[in-house]
């Protein structure tokens, strides 16, 4: 579900690649535009089976630059492969459902109500703590269908 097109993107990941003194070069918008037409966070395996003509270790140096510049995030999973998906300006707020045994990660919405009532009972938490919330961040860790068969 992207709230955003391809051009405002284009737009943003130039101004913010920019501010850390990097270009929007073709292959990292190429990086851009497979994440975005990926409905889920995806690999760097999967990144590089969506285009042939990207290189592994290319790849690996542009998603580490797109992350540094706030573009994509990795999904931190208790298995070896690292996903990536758009940051959240670009792509919207969401929740991960994430399976241990298979790695697979999908991409979960709350309503705006539940998300409305998360959002003040985390509130008060923080109030507590003295403590100001830029975001919260919500995944479900545990096994997925095909792995329970
Ligand atoms: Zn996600
Ligand atoms: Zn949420």
């Amino acid at each position: 579900m992207n709230t955003i097109n391809r051009m405002d993107i284009d737009q943003l990941a130039t101004s913010q690649l920019n501010s850390i003194n990097q270009r929007y070069t073709t292959n990292r918008r190429k990086i851009i535009g497979i994440l975005q037409e990926a409905t889920k966070p995806i690999t760097i395996n999967q990144i590089l089976e969506s285009n042939s003509d990207l290189a592994q270790s290319s790849v690996y140096r542009n998603l580490a630059v797109l992350e540094q510049a706030g573009l994509v995030v990795r999904i931190i999973t208790n298995e070896d492969h690292a996903h990536y998906e758009l940051a959240e300006h670009i792509l919207d707020h969401h929740h991960h459902i994430i399976c241990s045994p298979c790695g697979e990660i999908l991409d979960f919405h709350l309503s705006a109500k539940i998300e409305k009532a998360l959002e003040e009972s985390l509130q008060k938490i923080a109030d507590e703590f003295g403590f100001s919330i830029d975001r919260h961040r919500l995944d479900l860790l545990g096994t997925c269908g095909d792995c329970t068969e």
